[in-house]
């Protein structure tokens, strides 16, 4: 069952009054969890991670509570849920505006960022800082990077920078659903193919294709646009150009 409509059947549940459910045959391995205010949660086994831990799937509250974000990031703790944890020097959570309207989402970690704790600091982070402040400037709107928030699908560096794994993207991906839904932006930009495996599960083309055009995740607008790693590569001056386009796009409908 593909994990979007699973979910929707665990609300269903919710509604009905049921708080934790498990899966049938999936030995001793699938336990509760603990209580997590609002929360639903399945131990799942995917396919990608036979073997490995299971994977805890969050399924957000149908009676709308809104968990804080530090309550996320105490569950996600000195995460050893996966093997990315085996690398990684900090967390990186996410920063900026807990409360804003505009999120944008990442891939996972770099270097500077796996040292500071703190997403999108290094060459490419500096680069969508000036994306940010530079279009908003241009463009007449009195916002600055502290105003919007920004997070990663993965939360550890991977190895050698590679792309995070199928089950690295779903277990973490549980923190990231979670911290959209307690920052419920207006809007939500997607920066590279990461980010939009993760949240647009049924779009299969690649960014060049999605890029510049509203999608939707559950209620909220989303836009996708290129990672600024790929824009930082010399020979894409028109995709950097078009980046440009996209948030301009996306600050707008936003901001006015
Ligand atoms: N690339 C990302 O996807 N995220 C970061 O935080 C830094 C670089």
């Amino acid at each position: 069952m593909n994990p979007e409509l699973l979910r929707q059947y665990l609300v269903y549940y919710q509604d009905l009054g049921f708080r934790h459910v498990y899966r049938r045959g999936a030995g001793p391995r699938a336990k509760k969890i603990g209580d997590t205010p609002g929360l639903l949660q399945e131990g799942l086994h995917s396919q990608s991670n036979a073997g490995v831990s299971p994977v805890f799937f969050a399924v957000p509250s149908a009676s709308g509570s809104v968990e804080l974000l530090a309550t996320i990031r105490e569950d996600i703790g000195d995460c050893r849920r996966c093997r990315l944890h085996e690398g990684r020097a900090k967390i990186v959570f996410g920063s900026g505006n807990e409360q804003a309207r505009l999120v944008f989402v990442g891939e996972g970690p770099g270097a500077d960022e796996d040292e500071q704790g703190l997403p999108f600091v290094g060459r490419a982070g500096q680069l969508l800082t000036q994306m940010i402040e530079g279009t908003a400037r241009k463009e007449g709107i009195p916002i600055q990077r502290k105003d919007v928030y920004i997070c990663n699908v993965v939360k550890c560096r991977p190895p050698g920078n590679r792309t995070p794994l199928p089950d690295e993207m779903e277990i973490c991906g549980q923190f990231l659903i979670r911290q959209l839904l307690a920052i419920r932006p207006k809007a939500i930009c997607l920066l590279g193919a990461t980010a939009v495996k993760a949240l647009l599960l049924d779009r299969k083309e690649g960014v060049t294709k999605l890029r510049g055009n509203w999608y939707r995740w559950r209620d909220i607008p989303v836009m996708v646009t290129y990672h600024p790693s790929y824009l930082l590569r010399p020979y894409n001056q028109s995709a950097k150009r078009e980046a440009w386009e996209d948030l301009k796009k996306v600050l707008h409908y936003v901001y006015d």
